[in-house]
Formats: C-alpha cells, sequence, structure tokens
C-alpha cells in the first residue's frame, strides 16, 4: 500500500517534548489531573506532540498532497511572522525554533512549497512547531491553537476527508484521558472509550461536560460544594468536637497495636515509625514516650524545642535530656517500651488475624488543633472528650448500616485484592475496602455520599438531567479525593505539619502510624479544600474545545463502524497485572 508518510514516521523531536513532559509533573493549576487521580495518565505534552505528528503528512514526502504542502506553508509563514514580532509568543520560544523563525520571515526566504529543498525545510519548521507547542504554557496560547488546527483541517481534506468534516482520532484504552483531550485541542474529533467506569467518567468530564458548560460548571460546583459542607458540618459536629477553650481539632494522630509478647509483660505496644510532629525551620515538637512500668502501660508527652534544648510541653521548665524520635517498629517487629522485648514482625502481623487491620482499635495518640488567637497549629494529648467522640461515631455508623436500605452495602465490602509488595497491607488481615477506613472515616465518607445523591435530587427539579449528573459526578470525584485523603494509611507528614494522601504512592503498604483530617476544617482533609481545588481546576482548564464522544465499552466490541477512525491512539492497558476494585460501587458515581 502506498500513502503519504505522517511527520511521526518520519521524525518526531523526542527530547524537546520529553522535557516538556518531564515539566509538566510539577504542574497542578489547570491540569486534568487536579480533577481526579488516574495511573499512569499520559503527559498532555507527549499526546499533543504525537497526534499532532501522526495526523499531519511529511511535506517531503513524494507522496504528500500539494494542497496541505501549499497550505503547511502559508500557516507556518504567518506562524513565523507573529512569533518574530510578538513579544508574548516569541518569549515562550525555543531559541532552536526561534532561529527557524527567524530565517523563515527573512526577505527572500519565502517557503515555496513547489522547490523540494523548501519541503525539507518546511517539514522542520512543523517539527520545532510541534515540540514548542508540547510546552504547558503554550498549550492554551491561541496562535498555536489555531495554528494547529488549521494544519489538522488541511491535513484531514488534502487527504480526502469531506470538507468541514474533522479528522477523528479514537482511543479505545482512554484511561485519564490524555490522547482524546489532545486529540480535541489540535482541532481533531475524538472518540474515548474504556471498561473501567471511573475512566469513562473521567474522560466524561473532560470531553463532555466541560466544553459543554464552561464555567457555569465551577460556579455550581462552588455553590453544591458549600452546601454539602455545610451539611456534612451540621451531621458530624457531634464526632468532632471543638475544645473548651474554643480550639478546633483538625487532626488526629493514631497508632495501630499489638500486646507485647515479651515474657510476663503483654503491655499494649503503640506501633509508630516516628515521634516527630512538626520538624520545620526552628520548630521541633515531638510526641516523647514515657513508660508506665508499674501499670505496664506506655503513656506519651508533648515535648518542644526550646533555645536552652528540648522540654516538656505542659511545663516547659522540665527539661528532657537525650529525646527519643525513633518510635517502636523497625522493619515490622516491634520494640515495647516497657520490658524492651521486641515481639518479631511475624508475630506481630499474627496479632493482627481478625482484627481488620485494627484502624478501629487504635490508639490515639495526640490531637492536632487550631487554638483562637495563636498562629499556627499545636498538639495536645487525646482527652475523654475526644475518645468518646470516637465511639459514639461507632456505634452511629454500625446503627446507619443497620438502617442502610439500598443495593449495595453503606460500607464498600469488596474484596481487597493482594498483591505482594504493592497491597502488603493485607498482610495484616484487611481483606475489604472498608477495612482501609477506621469508622468514624467510614462515617465521614458515608455522609458525604449521601449529600451528593441529595444534590441529585435537588438538582433534578430545577436543572436538565445532564447538568445534574454532570454536577454530581464532579462532587462524586472529591468524594473519592476525600477517601484518597482519609483512610487509615495516610501519614502524618511533620514537615508540612499535615495527613499525606495515600495515593502519593501508587501502593496499599502497611502503615502502622496515621492521621485523620477533619472534614469540616479547612486544612488537608478538609472538604473545603477539595471545593476550592476542584472549581479552580475547571475554571483554570477552561472550555476551548470540541465536544467529544465518551463510552464504556469493551475494546473488543468497539461500536464505531469500520473505517470511521482517521487514527487509532491509545496506551496499551495494562490488563489484570494492577488489580484495581470497582469503586464506583461505593464513592457513589
Ligand atoms: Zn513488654
Amino acid at each position: 500500500m502506498t500513502y503519504p508518510k505522517r511527520l511521526i514516521e518520519v521524525d518526531l523531536p523526542i527530547k524537546r517534548i520529553s522535557a516538556h513532559a518531564r515539566r509538566e509533573k510539577s504542574i497542578r493549576h489547570g491540569h486534568i489531573s487536579t480533577l481526579h487521580i488516574w495511573w499512569a495518565r499520559k503527559p498532555l505534552a507527549a499526546c499533543r506532540g504525537t497526534i499532532c505528528a501522526a495526523l499531519w503528512p511529511d511535506p517531503a514526502d513524494p507522496l504528500c498532497p500539494q494542497a496541505f504542502r501549499e497550505k503547511a506553508a502559508d500557516l507556518i509563514t504567518v506562524f513565523a511572522l507573529k512569533a518574530t514580532s510578538h513579544g508574548k509568543l516569541a518569549d515562550n520560544c525555543s531559541q532552536e525554533s526561534m532561529a527557524r523563525w527567524l530565517t523563515l520571515t527573512k526577505p527572500g526566504n519565502r517557503l515555496d512549497p513547489t522547490n523540494p529543498t523548501h519541503l525539507n525545510v518546511l517539514r522542520f519548521a512543523l517539527l520545532d512547531f510541534i515540540a514548542d507547542f508540547a510546552n504547558w504554557d503554550n498549550s492554551t496560547v491561541k496562535e498555536y491553537l489555531e495554528t494547529s488546527r488549521a494544519l489538522t483541517q488541511a491535513a484531514h481534506e488534502a487527504l480526502g476527508g469531506e470538507a468541514g468534516t474533522k479528522p477523528l482520532v479514537v482511543d479505545p484504552f482512554a484511561g485519564g484521558g490524555s490522547i482524546p483531550l489532545e486529540s480535541l485541542r489540535v482541532g481533531a474529533d475524538t472518540f474515548a472509550s474504556d471498561l473501567n467506569p471511573v475512566a469513562v467518567l473521567l474522560n466524561k468530564v473532560v470531553l463532555e461536560y466541560i466544553p459543554k458548560y464552561g464555567h457555569r460548571l465551577a460556579d455550581e460546583v462552588r455553590k453544591w460544594g458549600e452546601w454539602v459542607k455545610k451539611e456534612a458540618e451540621k451531621e458530624l459536629a457531634e464526632f468532632y468536637p471543638k475544645d473548651a477553650d474554643g480550639a478546633t481539632p483538625i487532626a488526629y494522630l493514631w497508632a495501630r497495636t499489638i500486646r507485647c509478647e515479651g515474657p510476663g509483660c503483654g503491655a499494649e505496644v503503640p506501633l509508630v515509625h516516628s515521634l516527630w510532629l512538626a520538624k520545620k525551620g526552628n520548630r521541633s515538637v515531638a510526641l516523647q514516650i514515657a513508660p508506665n512500668l508499674q501499670a505496664k502501660r506506655v503513656d506519651f508527652q508533648i515535648i518542644i524545642k526550646q533555645r536552652d534544648g528540648w522540654g516538656d510541653q505542659a511545663n516547659p521548665k522540665i527539661k528532657i535530656q537525650n529525646p527519643q524520635f525513633d518510635g517502636t517498629v523497625k522493619r515490622g517487629s516491634a520494640t515495647c517500651p516497657c520490658c524492651g522485648y521486641t515481639t518479631p514482625a511475624e508475630h506481630v502481623r499474627q496479632q493482627f488475624k481478625g482484627r481488620g487491620g485494627g484502624a478501629d482499635d487504635a490508639r490515639l495518640l495526640c490531637v492536632v488543633i487550631l487554638s483562637p488567637g495563636t498562629i499556627g497549629r499545636s498538639f495536645r494529648l487525646p482527652s475523654n472528650q475526644d475518645l468518646q467522640a470516637i465511639e459514639a461515631a461507632k456505634l452511629h455508623l454500625d446503627q446507619q448500616k443497620k438502617s442502610f436500605k439500598g443495593p449495595l452495602s453503606l460500607v464498600a465490602n469488596e474484596e481487597l485484592p493482594y498483591l505482594r509488595s504493592i497491597f502488603n497491607i493485607r498482610l495484616l488481615d484487611v481483606t475489604s475496602w472498608g477495612q482501609l477506613f477506621s469508622s468514624r472515616q467510614l462515617l465521614v465518607l458515608s455522609t458525604l455520599i449521601k449529600l451528593v445523591r441529595k444534590v441529585g435530587e435537588q438538582l433534578a427539579q430545577q436543572q436538565d438531567a445532564q447538568f445534574s449528573t454532570a454536577i454530581q459526578t464532579l462532587l462524586a470525584f472529591m468524594v473519592d479525593k476525600q477517601a484518597d485523603l482519609g483512610n487509615s494509611l495516610c501519614r502524618w507528614e511533620p514537615v508540612a505539619e499535615c495527613s499525606r494522601q495515600l495515593f502519593g504512592r501508587q501502593a496499599l503498604g502497611i502503615v502502622w502510624g496515621f492521621a485523620e483530617g477533619v472534614v469540616s476544617s479547612d486544612s488537608s482533609g478538609g472538604w473545603s479544600v477539595q471545593v476550592e481545588r476542584t472549581s479552580q481546576a475547571l475554571e483554570a482548564l477552561g472550555s476551548n474545545w470540541n465536544i467529544g464522544g465518551v463510552e464504556r465499552v469493551s475494546a473488543t466490541t468497539h461500536p464505531l463502524p469500520n473505517d470511521s477512525a482517521t487514527a487509532f491512539m491509545t496506551d496499551p492497558p495494562y490488563y489484570d497485572t494492577v488489580p484495581y476494585a470497582d469503586l464506583s460501587d461505593f464513592f457513589y458515581v
């Protein structure tokens, strides 16, 4: 078969595109990754570059239609003129490209699409354009968008596409949606499908809801997000009580526990890796283990670093000599602070048999609070009020479970697969997804899910059905992010002084000590953080692309008729090498 080769078959500025792809990882504002996590989402830079190069023919190929060469020479010349005269456009041009644009715009250098030598120059000019367009800063610049879309259209029509139609890029394993989004950006139509319902939803938001509803989406997400926050705050207030002096807890720090197996001991050993609470600049706060040998109990005190050394927070005059910052666990074995005996790792794990990970019988070590009139966070030991609220939350969740009427259970009870060295939390007998959370964390999630449903019911009365689904979907994404930050595998981060999301790593490893954020707070783990981030992302993403098609189907029974796609572009799926649960059952989507 003879056909004009596409640019990607001849050359691609891989080094320059890769540099932009690497830089894109640190972009948070306005990137689709801020809407929802997706494993191995392809960098948009790489997708943009490869889609352009796959849709545009190589002008130097002998079979390239002359119509494309002519149109491309015109478009690139106009772009070069703008790039060399337009300050802002020039700022984000690479040196290589700028040298090319300056040459092209010199008098007498005008590209002649009938001259074979010039066609070679045109090929490299298109590749330079692609390399710079991969830059995140150029991805929404009008001149790049217009030029790329005109080139896509010219290629489509020159290659036999009907005038007025657009080429169709199909991604049958759309996943995180990078390829479909970039196809729309460069002026193609797109059809995205996936078997995974989460991937389908991500693509629906980006390809359908955002271009269809624009800024209205961000406004309504903010409005209903705030409504959910107020309602959740009311419903959950008794389970997250404020302190008598007006201080507000923003995080609770926990440790799973075992019984010491030392001869005649049996003390409860809280399992913690590190005792640091705050560790930034001059500010140093830590827990200190205070074993009560007679009662065979492990107590704690909070110590704080002062100019003249470490002192007890409760009574700074009491100096602490040789403070210890290492916790009780090392490589899975636990050393008892009361008797010094080390329970070996295997025995530690055995003690979790039947306890489902032990998040629900963990020991509360410390509470992080914000006090009125003071700046920054402080730490205090748990009070009876804290413990009572936690017990009340457990009881309340149990009642809710019993009275829950739904096709599924209130708490995700699907089996958690075991994947050696990736899903190691299974070793602590965590066998279902719900056991990744403590009861109070589950109560928060089920309350949020219920409220998101209520938003749907209210919206259905006043808006069109699809718009209501769009808002509910985005709120459901926020519930997912809440779950990522509100489970028993979230560690306390002493430098940032906040809890860290679980999926910063792509694993469900064993985490002994964990941090529980507070849904009504404005700190990490607070719902208002999700509301703000999601609506900001929607605003920053804009909606400057056409609506694409999205369906949940298997790639083996593709719904499109034969020969309807201009290009199939996809990233092969993982098959079953990485298991995932259908969380959509749980996190209302
Ligand atoms: Zn002991």
